[in-house]
């Protein structure tokens, strides 16, 4: 549940704050459309992430589906202004679940997830700074912790996507206070599997490949005040 708000907030150190701060542009406002968005280059590399896991035709089919047919060839330019609005990510998702079903759909749009977090990567890797050897050097869960607060740094300065993290005995808690991935949708279960992807893919990078567990323990769509991720701090045996 995304209960729990007592714990305590996270401190990040310097380190990751200043390198961050180089991406950052201004800090996203209430959007008077009652619209928020992506930076464009966040959504172009969902896009081609959904077709390294679908092929070319198969992106199509889901942007065909998504009602996103002037998207198909004309994917959103590399830069920070924010063109890629939540409403569009939130039909991509709901696509995915109409053409292969709540499982396929759940299991493409985390692999979709995993995708974009490698396209995110070589983009932002340097920047974070989080391949230095200073940090290969640190202990695991805080390698995790600054993992985690690079990732939510990341889309509070560059997007309308409000992340904050939490720290609870021995889980981080990650919550999403304005998700793309289940916007205007409503569900009985958590749906935000891509979000879970990136997450999942972030861990798996910045601990050298630990498998540690991470959940969507709470979803807005189900009516809860947030998407939230449950991450473990150690990898299970
Ligand atoms: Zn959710």
């Amino acid at each position: 549940m995304a209960g729990s708000f007592g714990s305590r907030k996270i401190e990040v150190p310097d380190l990751l704050i200043e390198r961050s701060a180089v991406m950052a542009t201004d800090a996203p406002g209430e959007a008077p459309s009652g619209q928020y968005y992506w930076p464009n280059k966040m959504g172009r590399m969902y896009l081609l992430a959904l077709e390294d896991v679908m092929g070319k035709n198969g992106a199509n089919e889901v942007l065909n589906q998504a009602r996103l047919r002037h998207r198909i060839n004309n994917y959103p330019p590399c830069n920070l202004d924010l063109g890629w609005s939540f409403q569009e990510m939130s039909d991509l998702s709901q696509a995915l679940v109409d053409l292969h079903g709540p499982e396929g759909g759940s299991a493409l749009a985390l692999r979709v997830g995993h995708a974009w977090f490698h396209y995110a990567m070589k983009d932002m890797a340097a920047v974070l700074g989080i391949a230095d050897l200073a940090f290969r050097l640190l202990p695991l869960s805080t390698k995790i912790r600054l993992g985690l607060q690079a990732m939510a740094d990341t889309f509070n300065n560059t997007s309308d996507q409000i992340v904050h993290l939490e720290e609870e005995g021995d889980r981080f808690l990650y919550h999403v206070e304005r998700c793309p991935f289940c916007w205007n949708r409503v569900s009985d279960v958590a749906i935000c599997h891509s979000g879970l992807g990136i997450l999942q893919a972030g861990v798996h990078w910045v601990t050298g490949g630990k498998e540690v567990r991470i959940g969507e323990i709470g979803c807005l769509a189900r009516g809860e005040p947030f998407c939230t991720y449950r991450i473990e701090k150690r990898p299970h045996a």
